[in-house]
């Protein structure tokens, strides 16, 4: 299961897990659903809200208080960023807002290098 979502290209949802599982053995979709939230109560897994998908964690042994990915809306490629800049500012600014931010994601939407074509080449 873990391995299906790490050898994974791309973000799977639960019905493309369930359709790989399948080929290769019985899999109900409730064990599914059991094992994503297993993974996902590890953060071996995230879930990309926007994508409906699940993607493997980066770096499973990080805080993860407010985690960010970068979606290409191309090529559905996802990178999981772990800068504390970011969740420092959002804390800070929440905080400001009377608000004591516990968790968050933040999902990006935007081109890989692959697909901006030459953006980034330096
Ligand atoms: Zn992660
Ligand atoms: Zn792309």
């Amino acid at each position: 299961m873990l391995a299906l979502v790490l050898q994974a290209e791309r973000p799977l949802t639960a019905y493309q897990l369930l359709e790989r599982l399948q080929t290769a053995r019985r899999a109900a979709p409730p064990t599914i659903y059991r094992a994503l939230d297993f993974l996902l109560a590890r953060r071996l897994v995230h879930r990309i809200e926007r994508l409906g998908a699940f993607v493997a964690c980066a770096e499973p042994d990080h805080e993860h208080t407010l985690v960010q990915f970068l979606i290409c809306r191309q090529c559905r490629a996802v990178t999981e960023l772990d800068d504390h800049h970011v969740a420092e500012a959002v804390a800070t600014a929440a905080e400001g807002a009377r608000f004591r931010m516990e968790h968050a994601v933040i999902e990006i939407d935007g081109l890989c290098a692959a697909c901006a074509g030459g953006v980034f080449a330096d």
